[in-house]
C-alpha cells in the first residue's frame, strides 16, 4: 500500500499561454501557490471580481469532448489537461488565473502545463492528502463504455483505458494501463496528445471551431491514418484517454487509491464516475499536520521523500460503499 503523504504546492508562481482549441484566443494561465487544505482554485482574472472556482465535482460540466466547470461567473472550459497535470504531479493546491473561458489546447497534452509546473518545484505543505481507498468494485456505465474502480492491486493506483471504435475506424484498438506516480506520469500519459477525426474536424468547423488549429497542433485522423504528424507513442490514442481519465477523476480531490479501468469511455463517463467516487466517500475529517519541507522536481515513485518530519497513523472513516482514509499526526 503506497503510503499517506502531506500536500504539496508549488514553491514559486509559473505561467502557461497559448490559444484555445475552439475560441482560438491567447490566453495567460498563471499557476499560484496555494495554502493547505485549499485545493485547486480557478480564477477568472478577466472579469470584474476575479470570480473564481474551486474545483470539485459538483462544479464541473462535463462535454463530449471536453469538461467544464462553472461556479457562478466563473466558468472554465477544457479544464482536464491543467487538472491531469496538478494531479499527476501530486500539486495538491494551487491557484489558476485564466483571462479567458477556455484554456489553451497547446500541443493537445498536458506536457506544457507539466513543464511549468516542474519549473518552479514544489513545497511539501503541513497537511495530510486525502486519500479515498476503492475497497470494492464500482462501476458506471452509458452508450457501450463503462469505467470500473476496483481495488488496486497491491496498493497502488492504477489508471487503464481501453480504446475500440470498431474495425472501420482508422484509429485501431490499443490500451494503455500503468501504475501511477508523478514519474510514470510525465513520462508515460502527460505526452500524450488529445485526437479527433477528419470527420469530427468538419463538422467542428462548419459550426466556427477550431478554424485556426492546424493538423500539427493536435491528432488527425482521416480514413487512411494519422495525417500530417507522427505518434509520440504506438498508443498514444489510449494514453490520451487515460489523461482525460485522470483530470477528470481529479476534480474529488482525493489521492485515489484504486484500479481504475475504462472501456470506451469518454467525459461524460468520466464525470459520471468522479460523482459517484463523491457520493460513496462522504467527506473524511482532515485532522493533522505535519513538518513542512521543500524540494525541487516531483516527488518520486515511492514516496519516500515525500513525507513530512512527523510520524503518521492512519485513520480510516468508514462510508457504504468505499472509504476515505486521512493520516493525521502521531
Ligand atoms: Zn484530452
Amino acid at each position: 500500500m503506497i503510503r499517506p503523504r502531506n500536500e504539496h504546492t508549488i514553491a514559486a508562481p509559473c505561467e502557461v499561454r497559448g490559444r484555445g482549441y475552439w475560441g482560438g484566443r491567447e490566453v495567460h494561465v498563471n499557476f499560484s501557490p496555494a495554502p493547505p487544505g485549499s485545493g485547486i482554485r480557478f480564477v477568472r482574472s478577466d472579469l470584474p471580481g476575479r470570480p473564481a472556482c474551486d474545483v470539485s465535482a459538483a462544479a464541473v460540466i462535463p462535454g463530449s469532448l471536453r469538461t467544464g466547470l462553472c461556479q457562478g461567473a466563473a466558468s472554465f472550459a477544457m479544464i482536464e489537461h491543467v487538472m491531469a497535470a496538478l494531479y499527476g504531479l501530486q500539486v495538491d493546491n494551487c491557484v489558476v488565473e485564466v483571462d479567458g473561458e477556455e484554456l489553451p489546447g497547446l500541443d493537445g497534452s498536458s506536457g506544457p502545463f507539466v513543464d511549468a509546473l516542474r519549473s518552479v518545484g514544489m513545497v511539501l505543505q503541513g497537511a495530510a492528502r486525502q486519500r479515498l481507498i476503492i475497497d470494492r468494485t464500482i462501476r458506471v456505465e452509458e452508450n457501450g463504455g463503462f469505467i470500473e474502480a476496483s481495488p488496486a492491486p497491491d496498493g497502488h493506483p492504477v489508471f487503464e483505458y481501453h480504446l475500440d471504435y470498431g474495425d472501420a475506424s482508422p484509429i485501431k484498438r490499443q490500451c494503455y494501463r500503468g501504475a501511477l506516480s508523478p514519474h510514470t506520469f510525465a513520462r508515460e500519459v502527460a505526452l500524450a496528445r488529445t485526437f479527433v477525426t477528419a470527420e469530427q474536424v468538419v463538422a467542428l468547423r462548419a459550426q466556427g471551431v477550431g478554424g485556426h488549429v492546424t493538423h500539427r497542433d493536435l491528432l488527425v485522423f482521416d480514413r487512411d491514418g494519422l495525417v500530417d504528424n507522427e505518434l509520440r507513442f504506438l498508443n498514444e490514442c489510449a494514453r490520451h484517454k487515460t489523461l482525460d481519465l485522470i483530470g477528470d477523476l481529479a476534480v474529488t480531490g482525493f489521492d485515489l487509491i484504486g484500479h481504475f479501468e475504462s472501456h470506451r469511455g469518454g467525459h461524460r463517463l468520466n464525470g459520471l464516475m468522479a460523482s459517484r467516487l463523491m457520493e460513496l466517500a462522504g467527506c473524511g475529517s482532515k485532522k493533522t499536520s505535519i513538518g513542512l519541507g521543500r524540494y525541487g522536481g516531483i516527488p518520486g515513485d515511492d514516496d519516500s521523500n515525500d513525507r513530512g518530519s512527523g510520524e503518521t497513523e492512519l485513520a480510516v472513516a468508514k462510508v457504504p460503499w468505499g472509504h476515505v482514509a486521512c493520516s493525521i499526526n502521531g
